[in-house]
This record gives structure tokens, sequence and C-alpha cells, in this order.
């Protein structure tokens, strides 16, 4: 299962992902999350790309597409890997399918006025990354804090307005070219994100095994970290 989820910020990426993650133990590689934990331990890689990240720009192609090549090679990507946030640029596209072979790419499609609704409720726990939602499912069992680790979840810096705008008008502008190249090899599968988590996903799970690319049964005792 060699996935590339697409989406506008709040499509639900990440919580698509962290679904897959928890039943399949397929890995979840996001590049919006490697680059905020590498500016926050304020490492060399950090300090790169603090100034994109922190106004919604993109990251050179070469960086980001040098980390994905480092994180594919690790042993724990056996099982397959969901890629979350990556790629955004044509060639990101391109320089992927030289590094491995890409089974599917899920667009999922969320209209602008969920999106921000959405955002705007997102908190994440800051100690294993869990994404919960004060309006949406998942919500947190209590009152903001992680279910997992009983920790005060956090807002990201990133999910204000203005940043969040800015994040839009970016993802629109680069977007269309890296779906038209996955139309044009036949990957691209449409969801529509706006409906709720439990309505969509049954759905999408089916179509994944039906088209062969979901053959896992659900994990046991797989270390993935
Ligand atoms: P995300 O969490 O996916 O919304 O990413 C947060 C920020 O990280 C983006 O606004 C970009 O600054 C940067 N970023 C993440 N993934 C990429 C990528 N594939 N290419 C360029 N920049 C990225």
């Amino acid at each position: 299962m060699r996935i590339v989820l697409i989406g506008a910020p709040g499509a639900g990426k990440g919580v698509y992902a962290q679904y897959f993650r928890e039943k399949y133990c397929i890995p979840h590689i996001s590049t919006g999350d490697i680059f905020r934990e590498e500016i926050a331990k304020g490492t060399e890689l950090g300090l790169r790309v603090k100034q994109y990240v922190e106004r919604g720009l993109l990251v050179p192609d070469e960086i980001v597409i040098n980390i994905v090549k480092e994180k594919l090679k690790q042993p724990n990507m056996q099982r397959g890997f969901i890629l979350d946030g990556f790629p955004r640029t044509l060639v990101q596209a391109k320089a992927l399918d030289e590094i491995t072979r890409i089974d599917i790419a899920i667009h999922l499609l969320v209209s602008e006025e969920v999106a921000v609704k959405r955002l705007s409720g997102r908190r994440v726990c800051p100690k294993c990354g869990r994404v919960y939602n004060i309006y949406y499912e998942p919500k947190p069992r209590e009152d903001e804090k992680c279910d997992y680790d009983g920790v005060q979840l956090i807002q990201r810096q990133d999910d204000n307005p203005e940043v969040v705008k800015q994040r839009y008008r970016v993802f629109y502008e680069t977007l269309t070219p890296v779906l038209e190249y996955y139309t044009s090899t036949r990957r691209l599968l449409e969801v529509n994100a706006d409906k709720s988590l439990s309505e969509i996903l049954p759905l999408l799970e089916k179509i994944l095994v039906d088209i062969g690319v979901l053959k896992l049964n659900p994990c046991k005792d797989v270390k993935i970290d």
C-alpha cells in the first residue's frame, strides 16, 4: 500500500493517514510534521526551512525530495506507506516516481467553508502527534487532552487565519499539475472529504481493497516506529 494523500489544508489528510497507520500499521510520512519537528528542535534543517513554513510558503523542492528519499529507505517502509503533504509540485511528483512505485494518489476534496471550520477546531498532541478536532471526529474524549497521553492538546501556529489563507493560495497554485500528472498516469482517486470520516472511511477502504491497493490484514503487534 503505497499511497499519496493530496488535499488542501483542512481536507483531513492527517486524520485519514492516522486511521490507516493505527489499523494496518502503515507508516505515515508527513513532510509538514517533519519540518515542524525539526524547527522545534532547532536543528540545521529546522533553521533552513523555518522561514518558509512559518510564512506558509513551499520549502524548495530539493530539500523536501531529499528528506522523503531518506525516509523511504528506512526498513519499516516494507509494509508500504502513506505520504501526506508530498508531493506538492510536479517536480516532486516526478522525483517520487524515480524513488519508488506509487500505487495511487487519493485526492481529498474539501469545500473552503468546511476546511476553515476544521482548521479552527484542529488540535494536536505535542507528545505523540495525534490529531483531534473540537468540532468534528475524532474529538478528544476529555476536554482538549490526548486520549492516549492525557497531555494538553495544542493548536498549530500555522492554523492561524492569515497563514491558512496563504497556504490555500499556494496549494491551489501548485496542485493542478500534480493532479493532472496522476490523472494522466491513471492513479488518481477523488474522494468527497466534506463528508464525515465515518461515512467516507468504509467506502475508501472498500475501494482500496477492490482495486488491489489494500491487501493487508489489520496489524496486531507490529512495531512501526
Ligand atoms: P502541512 O502540514 O502539510 O500543511 O505543511 C506545513 C508547511 O510545511 C507548508 O506550508 C510548507 O511550508 C511546508 N511543506 C510541507 N510539505 C511540503 C512539500 N511537499 N513541499 C514544500 N513545502 C512543504
